[in-house]
């Protein structure tokens, strides 16, 4: 048996009319079924008679996408705890005013470390796979059918991990969400979320994967970035913000700056004054992202005043400034908290709790 989520379409066109000598069309009919109706069960497959059918079945298996554990806050913001293969990844699924986000992890853990995280603390356990990330997302889709009757206009990859130190499943992901006759996901509603790994993201630019990228830069020396964020060793501040100046965006498009303000690391008159120069010349935005405070790390939030004097300031030198007030703080689901169970024992809750935090 072969999972139907772990390929992308070259390869499901070659599978299907070479190995079960099919017509092409039916891969077209396949994505259909299994990506915009999200039928898994190869006998409601209506349009493919029946001999094909049978065939299908005997060939496809689809994961389990039933949540182990869903929680919701009291902001609406809910987080999905998956069971893919051995291990857990959570995802989260972020109520805005105009729109629904969902978050999705890359990597069980995460390798790089960053002293402000949660999911850092874990360390690496292992890369997820194409098909385990999809899973996530046809899993929060399957489950909002049943449960809530809404969907996500928005993707980011801000879950747990480093899409970018696991970029061939990430893009490949991608490539299944954008296509039009899968989730038809336009590559602008996808967001990936790197800590700065220059390679990839030159290679992410050169390859025009076409979704949007936000840098998570958080500092404006390199010893203050060394410090909060180690990669910054391998790929220091001229080198990462070299390559963002350097991309070769489409007319209008901007790159998301994050900035996770610590208060007395990150928030001082003279960070303030060194962020514009540093941003020169690059097509981008900031999010300004005052740090959850509860995930136990030692750092501190900012004052409100801190956060809008930023603001105002950033806005002086012309950017866009977005304060992120991050969504699902209750429920551990905000930027920085997403650890799993067996990694820190008692922290999610049952899905019962869903219905009850209404
Ligand atoms: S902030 Fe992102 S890159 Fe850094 S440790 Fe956490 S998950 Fe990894």
């Amino acid at each position: 048996m072969r999972e139907f989520f772990q390929f992308n379409r070259t390869e499901l066109e070659e599978f299907v009319t070479t190995e079960l000598e099919l017509p092409r069309y039916r891969v077209d009919q396949l994505f259909q079924w299994v990506y915009q109706k999200r039928v898994f069960d190869p006998e409601s497959w209506t349009n493919i008679g029946k001999a094909d059918r049978e065939r299908l079945k005997n060939v496809f298996q689809f994961p389990t996408l039933d949540p182990k554990l869903r929680v919701r806050s009291i902001d609406g913001t809910r987080k999905y705890l998956f069971t893919v293969a051995e291990d857990e990844v959570e995802s989260v699924m972020i109520k805005q005013p105009e729109r629904m986000t969902l978050c999705v992890s890359s990597q069980v853990g995460c390798a790089l470390g960053c002293k402000f995280c949660q999911t850092g603390t874990m360390g690496l356990k292992r890369h997820l796979s194409q098909g385990e990330i999809l899973t996530q997302v046809f899993g929060v889709l399957v489950d909002s059918d049943l449960n809530f009757g809404d969907t996500f206009s928005n993707m980011v990859f801000m879950g747990m991990g480093e899409p970018f130190h696991n970029y061939e499943a990430v893009t490949r992901a991608i490539s299944v969400l954008n296509d039009p006759h899968g989730l038809a996901l336009s590559p602008r509603k996808i967001t990936v979320s790197t800590a700065g790994l220059v390679p990839s993201i030159e290679r992410f630019f050169k390859e025009r994967v076409g979704a949007n990228l936000a840098v998570s830069l958080n500092a404006t020396t390199d010893e203050v970035r060394n410090e909060v964020m180690p990669i910054n060793r391998k790929f220091p501040l001229e080198k990462l913000l070299g390559s963002l100046r350097n991309a070769d965006l489409p007319p209008r498009k901007r790159i998301t700056i994050e900035y996770v303000m610590l208060r007395g690391v990150n928030d001082s008159d003279d960070d303030l004054k060194r962020l514009p120069q540093l941003l020169r010349g690059i097509p981008c935005k900031v999010n300004l992202i005052p740090y959850n405070f509860n995930t136990g790390l030692g750092y501190e939030c900012p004052e409100e005043g801190t956060l809008h004097k930023w603001q105002k300031e950033l806005m002086r030198h012309n950017f866009v400034v977005t304060i992120r007030w991050s969504k699902g703080r209750d429920i551990d689901a905000a930027c920085g908290q997403l650890v799993t169970k067996s990694a820190q024992k008692g922290r999610l809750r049952e899905p019962s709790q869903v219905a009850a935090n209404g």
